[in-house]
Order: structure tokens, then C-alpha cells, then sequence
């Protein structure tokens, strides 16, 4: 039996009600496997964690959270309380960035039932690798001059490592899925960083025997609105992968059910998963939390362990549990989180 030691972190709002919902279902299909178990521990480590000691964790926490597994996280944010910045910085960005967690992971898949803002919703099910740790989003650069000459100057920065990492993980993920990847780009306006990632990828790609493809961000963000069944892995930089995220979030319908994971790739840090979702103060309390998000990012989690069965059987758990109407108000039905997680549980096999 392969026990995996799992970090549990529920933080704020909706997460302490969705995260101890989605460990049942993790743990039901555990059992249901037979072959492994989750070995789980819990840290209070939330804005309520900063009332009392001034700070979002221990000096130690990274230390603590090192030895385990995988990290299983709810929300993070209570803006009347924390500011943002603190409560971010102070817990998962700092988790995100010290333990190099250079992916950023999402799937978007159409599931029955639900109501997706496109018109005519074909099959779609694709996963966007965003390269999570450099790119667009990096602290290089400046202002100069000031009043009407005033200049700012922001860097791009891309490696051949870190695209590398993206695209291999991107590649190999395809091979478990449908054999296409996708890259994003815009070499025909960037004109050192993203003729640079173009060249990378056709240099991986040719280690692997999977159909590819590369389109300009602009007209790829298009086809995720009038074609996303065309996709299987999209392979993004930071920025569009940021942007592609949220396409693909916003065309599953509901924030609430969309599930994320950071993945660290060398081995020495456990990977993060948490939902894409917030702490959703505006709901906190209610019990009416769509915990979808959180248990497919627990689906997400058992794959990353090598889990494929449990996680298939959440997946398809979950999908019946739509499927049969079984939502939450965010989803326009009127079960709470409870009710949608008992069905999850009873579609189990
Ligand atoms: P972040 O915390 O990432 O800054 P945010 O605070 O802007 O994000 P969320 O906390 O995700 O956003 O909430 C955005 C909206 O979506 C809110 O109205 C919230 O109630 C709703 N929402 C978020 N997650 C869920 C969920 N699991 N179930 C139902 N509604 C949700
Ligand atoms: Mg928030």
C-alpha cells in the first residue's frame, strides 16, 4: 500500500468548507482503489492564523511543508481583514516561488450540464501549461525621465531552461491525452522573446512524436471562443497562459468548479494544488460553495501522484453528479456543498 503524505492547508472563506469536503471524496476513492492511502495533516495557516500571530505562517513553515507529498490547498484572502498583498505574499506566493513551482496547470473541460456561455458547446477538453516562473512577469526593468517623457520599461525575460521545462511537461502530458500540442506565441510582434520560444519548441517537439501546432495569442485566444474542441495541451509563457487560464475557466461556466494545480519539476519541493477560485468571502458561511473546484483539483493532485484510477473515477463522479443536476446555486441549482458532495461520493465506484 502507498501511503502519501499530504499537506492540508484550507486558509480562508469557502475553503474551509470546500476542503474538508473534498478530502471525503479523496478518501472514499482511496479506499475504493484499495492500493493507496493519503496520509493527510492540517495546518490552520489563514488570515485568521494573522489576527493572533502577525503573520500568515510560522518562520518555519516552508521547513514543515517540505517533507510532505503534495500540497492541498483551499483559499487564500480576506481583504476586510489582511490586506491582499500580505495575506498572498505572506503564504502562497511565497510557498508558489520558494518552492520553485514553475508550472501553472489547468484543464477546461465541457462537462454535461452545464451551462457554458458559448452558444454551441462542442466536446471540448483541453489543459494549458503556463510556464509560471519568468516571461512577461519578471522584475526587470524601470522608469526614466519624468512628467510628459516619462518611460517605463518592463523585460521579458525567457530561458531556454524554464521553456524547456514548459514544453517538455506539455509534451508528455499530451502523450497520456489526445498526442497535439499547442504553443502560443506572437513572433510576429515580439520580436526577440517569442521567436526565441517558437525556436525552442520546434527543437523539443522533434523528440517527441505528437502533432503540433503554433498560433499568434491573439487569433488562439479567438479559437478558444468559436473552436476550443480543437485543442488537447496548449503550451503557453506566462502572460498568455495567464490570459488562455481564464478563457478557459470563464467557458466551463463557473469559477466554481475550476481546478489548478503549480508544479515544481526537479524533485526537491512538493507541488501545490488549489483551486483557480478565491476565498469568495460573499458566500463564506452559507454552505453553498461549489466544491467541484476543489475535489477536481484533488482529482488533479492523485494524477500528479500517479493515481490515473482514483482520479478517473473522480472525474467521472463528478461529471455524473452535473450531469444529474445535482449543483450548487453558482451553477444555477439550489443543492449545497454537502448535498453535491454526497452525490460525488454515491457515483464512486
Ligand atoms: P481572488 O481571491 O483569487 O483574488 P476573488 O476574491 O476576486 O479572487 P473569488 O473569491 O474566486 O474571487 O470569487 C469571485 C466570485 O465567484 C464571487 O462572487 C464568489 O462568490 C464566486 N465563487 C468563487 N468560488 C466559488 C465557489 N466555489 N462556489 C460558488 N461561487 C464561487
Ligand atoms: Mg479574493
Amino acid at each position: 500500500m502507498n501511503t502519501y503524505k499530504i499537506a492540508v492547508i484550507p486558509g480562508d472563506g469557502i475553503g474551509n468548507e470546500v476542503v474538508p469536503k473534498a478530502l471525503e471524496v479523496l478518501k472514499q476513492a482511496a479506499e475504493l482503489n484499495g492500493t493507496f492511502q493519503l496520509e493527510c495533516t492540517t495546518f490552520p495557516w489563514s488570515c485568521d492564523y494573522y489576527m493572533e500571530h502577525g503573520k500568515m505562517m510560522p518562520d518555519d513553515g516552508l521547513e514543515q511543508l517540505k517533507k510532505f507529498d503534495a500540497i492541498f490547498l483551499g483559499a487564500v484572502g480576506d481583504p476586510a481583514r489582511v490586506p491582499d498583498h500580505v495575506s498572498l505574499w505572506g503564504l502562497l506566493l511565497k510557498i508558489r516561488r520558494q518552492f520553485k513551482q514553475q508550472l501553472n496547470v489547468r484543464p477546461a473541460k465541457y462537462l454535461k450540464g452545464l451551462e457554458s456561455p458559448l452558444k454551441n458547446p462542442k466536446g471540448f477538453d483541453l489543459v494549458i501549461v503556463r510556464e509560471n516562473s519568468e516571461g512577461e512577469y519578471s522584475e526587470v526593468g524601470g522608469r526614466i525621465y519624468q512628467g510628459e517623457d516619462e518611460i517605463a520599461i518592463q523585460n521579458n525575460v525567457f530561458s531556454r531552461k524554464a521553456s524547456e521545462r514548459a514544453m517538455h511537461y506539455a509534451f508528455q502530458l499530451a502523450e497520456k491525452r489526445k498526442n497535439y500540442v499547442t504553443s502560443a506565441t506572437k513572433s510576429n510582434g515580439i520580436v526577440y522573446s517569442m521567436p526565441f520560444w517558437d525556436e525552442i519548441f520546434k527543437s523539443v517537439s522533434e523528440k517527441y512524436n505528437i502533432k503540433t501546432d503554433s498560433f499568434h495569442i491573439d487569433a488562439l485566444s479567438a479559437y478558444f471562443i468559436t473552436k476550443p474542441e480543437m485543442f488537447d495541451v496548449v503550451v503557453a509563457s506566462n502572460l498568455f497562459g495567464d490570459i488562455l487560464s481564464d478563457i478557459g475557466a470563464a467557458i466551463m461556466g463557473s469559477i466554481g468548479i475550476a481546478p489548478a494545480a503549480n508544479i515544481h519539476l526537479d524533485g526537491e519541493y512538493p507541488s501545490m494544488f488549489e483551486p483557480v477560485h478565491g476565498s469568495a468571502p460573499d458566500i463564506a458561511g452559507k454552505g453553498i460553495a461549489n466544491p467541484i473546484g476543489q475535489i477536481w483539483t484533488g482529482k488533479m493532485m492523485l494524477d500528479h501522484l500517479g493515481e490515473k484510477n482514483a482520479a478517473d473515477n473522480i472525474m467521472s463522479a463528478i461529471e455524473q453528479t452535473i450531469a444529474n443536476g445535482i449543483k450548487t446555486p453558482d451553477l444555477s441549482g439550489s443543492a449545497s456543498t454537502k448535498e453535491v458532495t454526497e452525490a460525488i461520493i454515491s457515483y464512486l465506484k
